[in-house]
């Protein structure tokens, strides 16, 4: 047993053992088989802006933390950490950097230099992860960009291929036409705008017809007119033609049960895409297609004398010709919801263009059974999943038109369009770059390699099997599938998503067991937080105050898993304080303990037994909140107890024992070296630097010996004693009212009490103080103590009525 040095530095003490950790391999995943079951991480790979801001301090506390208390629980853990690449901000961020157009450079060279920029952020991610004490094993690191990572993806998708459940197609789907690609549901988000509805007259037989809409540069992709049937205003015109106005062109006037009579005039116009509905209107009344906006969201030679123009401008333009010939009747304006890019936030049109897709709507089913099967943590968040699988008719286009991603492993005949995928063993490829050689069925010897790159999701909903080893290891199903998928809530609808029908269509079995869900971080005054509104918190700045342990301290007790915490720099201040007081109690064992031999077992005090009681009830308390990820609970227990019963009692009302030489000090120092290492290991998932240097002088047995390996306490039923909890907590209750007392009367703590009468109108309650009148005359320095049976005494004790004491 050594003695804590009167001064930590905990800044210092945690690139210390960052360091150790690394050096020793404590947190290194046995590949080989030691006996202990397995349990794995499946850790999002997070996209590396470059800023590691307070809520990556939430999740991958959380993710630590469940890694830790499993590894503890016995368990060989795989926490790997990788990095997400590609994507379009990386290419926007080259580009202005460079003062070059993607398209200035052959793909390589562009991909070459996203590279380079992706690395100096990954380095910043990385350092923050390692400086928040993550226990990830390094060794597991990957970046999906890299030809290594990329060949799995790429051989995924050929599986996927030759299982039927990619294809290739011209189907609706959606469009930023600022990103300029195909962007799948999850990607677009629904904001509210305020908008404008136009009322414009049709003509039907030389009669107006009014039609409502709030996108009349669709006009020239009219293809019917949609009516109630049971609407008499119009239902006579069913079967009918009706004409468009500028262009005179005649569609036809049909009947539509997904009118809603009572929206605008009570008509609808159905156009190649002004949104979803009309996409299921064309499906099912057979309607044709006019493509009017082209990849570029330019409008097609279809738009007529609009062609050639933006979305907006077309708008304006038809605005004004139909203001001109009086055909626009009324302008109001509408609260809508509309669909926005969610990466830059603009307007999401519907086009109909040639992609590739994955045929995600045939798993809803078993994706809606798997999310009910596995655990949620919390419960709730399941049905997250299950709405949002439900939610989806489309299914889920795959295909980008970017660079800066992994490339689609197929070429075409140029001659007669027949497609041919790369072998297996040649991946990965870039078609874009190599050459197909060979012959086409067709006689054909050229090739077009395909210039569409995959999302990115499709890198990262692939890594709960390439975390496990797959395709290389053949015992990769040791740990697949992951025991955990953590993830914020907010992006279920992806990550744990694109996850869950990946491996479903790839293994025919679920991605993960469960899922750990957090919440958001809100600014530190409850609003989202944001540099604008002056309640932004920079990461760096917390860690340098108060460090990465009262950081962590904040994550895990700031709210319940799941729910969105503000930052509040109280709680992390509150935490360092914490941590203070466990330094210093800690310090105090140390020094007590230097002597202390564990070979000589000795009978525990009352106190003794008082405190292993409540310890071994904190100890089930707080597993029990471990197991199922409900960390704010899981420390709060353990550091109520720490600090205000361990440390504001128990330690003050031993401490004439531990300064007392025999029996009486070797029980204390017995109950001591048990319950601080006890202590130590129910805080150590939630700070782990500072558990671990503690432990280092207390308790760790050789240099490499660490909490963190240590086994998690299980309660020793043996030492739970209701009857020395009620007798403890009544002499503590003497003593700690009687302290008060003292202290109101304003004599020091550590001056002797001339007198001190204990009364107690219960002849039982008396007997029970007389038996711990040593430990009540020695703490309070009252040594000439009376403990009296009956009425008497000026204060009263709180919590017992009978008894009172005069002082
Ligand atoms: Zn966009
Ligand atoms: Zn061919």
């Amino acid at each position: 047993m050594k003695q804590l040095p009167r001064k930590i530095d905990f800044i210092e003490n945690e690139k210390k053992w960052e360091r150790l950790w690394e050096e020793n391999g404590t947190y290194a995943y046995n590949w080989g088989d030691d006996g202990r079951p397995r349990y794995s991480v499946d850790t999002p790979p997070p996209y590396p802006s470059g800023d590691f801001h307070m809520g990556n301090v939430l999740n991958w506390t959380y993710f630590d933390m469940r890694a830790r208390y499993k590894r503890m629980r016995g368990y060989n853990v795989h926490f790997p950490q990788g990095w997400d690449c590609h994507g379009l901000p990386t290419e926007v961020a080259v580009e202005k950097a460079y003062k070059i157009r993607r398209s200035d450079l052959p793909p390589d060279e562009f991909r070459k230099l996203c590279e380079e920029w992706i690395e100096q952020y990954i380095a910043v991610m990385k350092e923050a992860v390692i400086r928040l004490g993550c226990s990830v094993d390094w060794s597991l690191e990957y970046r999906t960009m890299e030809p290594d990572y990329m060949r799995k993806v790429q051989r995924s998708f050929l599986m996927l291929y030759e299982k039927d459940m990619i294809y290739k197609g011209e189907h609706p789907i959606n469009w930023c036409p600022r990103c300029e690609t195909a962007i799948a549901d999850a990607e677009v988000e629904r904001e509210a705008r305020t908008g404008k509805i136009y009322t414009i007259a049709f003509s039907v037989e030389g009669e107006d017809l009014l039609i409502a809409t709030t996108r009349p540069e669709y006009i020239p992709a009219c293809v019917a007119i949609g009516v109630h049937p049971e609407d008499e205003r119009f239902n006579k015109l069913i079967g009918g033609e009706a004409s468009i106005p500028l262009s005179g062109r005649k569609v036809a006037i049909i009947a539509d049960d997904a009118v809603d009579p009572a929206f605008g005039t009570g008509t609808m116009m159905i156009c190649t895409y002004g949104d979803k509905a009309d996409v299921l209107a064309v499906a099912k009344y057979k309607l044709r297609v006019i493509k009017l906006i082209d990849g570029k969201g330019i409008m097609t030679a279809a738009a007529g004398e609009y062609a050639g123009m933006g979305v907006e401008e077309a708008r304006e333009a038809i605005l004004k010709d139909l203001d001109g010939t009086g055909l626009l009747r009324k302008t109001e304006s509408l609260e809508q919801e509309v669909g926005v890019c969610w990466r830059c936030d603009t307007h999401i049109e519907v086009v109909t263009t040639d992609q590739w897709f994955m045929r995600t709507m045939s798993l809803t089913d078993e994706v809606v059974k798997k999310a009910a099967e596995i655990d949620w943590y919390p419960d709730w968040m399941r049905y997250r999943l299950i709405d949002w699988a439900k939610s989806l008719d489309w299914d889920w286009v795959l295909s980008r038109q970017r660079v800066f991603a992994t490339p689609i492993p197929v070429w075409h005949c140029v001659k007669c369009g027949r497609m041919r995928t790369a072998e297996p063993e040649e991946l990965p490829v870039d078609p874009r770059v190599d050459k197909m050689e060979g012959k086409c069925e067709c006689g054909g010897a050229e090739w077009r390699g395909e210039t569409d790159v995959l999302d990115t999701w499709f890198d990262s909903s692939l890594t709960c099997a390439i975390h496990a080893g797959w395709p290389d290891r053949e015992d990769w199903r040791n740990l697949f599938p992951a025991s955990v998928h953590p993830s914020g809530h907010d992006i279920i609808r992806t990550w744990a998503y694109y996850l869950m029908v990946r491996h479903l269509a790839l293994f025919d079995e679920t991605a993960y067991d469960s899922v750990l869900i957090n919440g958001m971080v809100l600014g530190t005054d409850g609003r989202k937080m944001s540099k604008s509104l002056g309640n932004f918190v920079a990461t760096p700045e917390v860690f340098d105050k108060y460090g990465s342990d009262a950081s962590r301290l904040w994550a895990a007790t700031g709210g319940s898993t799941g729910t969105d915490i503000p930052f509040r720099w109280a709680d992390a201040e509150y935490g360092w304080r914490f941590m203070r007081k466990l330094w210093n109690a800690c310090r105090f064992a140390s020094m007590r303990l230097e002597d202390y031999d564990p070979s000589k077992e000795v009978e525990p005090g009352l106190l003794d037994r008082w405190i292993l009681s409540k310890l071994e009830g904190v100890v089930k308390e707080s597993t029990a909140e471990y197991e199922p990820c409900r960390f704010m609970n899981a420390v709060e227990t353990a550091r109520n107890f720490i600090w205000h019963v361990f440390c504001d009692h128990y330690l003050e009302a031993a401490k004439h024992r531990l300064y007392s030489e025999g029996d009486e000090k070797a029980a204390a120092q017995q109950t001591l070296h048990y319950a601080v290492r006890r202590m130590l290991q129910l805080l150590a998932p939630a700070i782990p630097h500072l558990t671990e240097e503690i432990y280092s002088h207390m308790y760790a047995d050789g240099d490499s010996d660490s909490i963190h390996l240590s086994l998690w306490p299980e309660a020793d039923e043996s030492l739970i004693d209701e009857e020395a909890e009620r007798r403890g907590d009544l002499i503590i209750a003497v003593i700690r009212d009687v302290r008060k007392e003292k202290n109101r009367m304003g004599i020091p703590l550590n001056k002797p009490l001339d007198e001190l009468k204990i009364y107690s109108a219960d002849p039982a309650e008396a007997e029970m103080i007389a038996m711990g009148i040593e430990d009540i005359s020695a703490t309070l320095k009252a040594e000439d103590l009376e403990v009296l049976e009956g009425d008497g005494g000026e204060h009263e004790v709180e919590g017992y009525p009978t008894v009172r004491f005069s002082l």
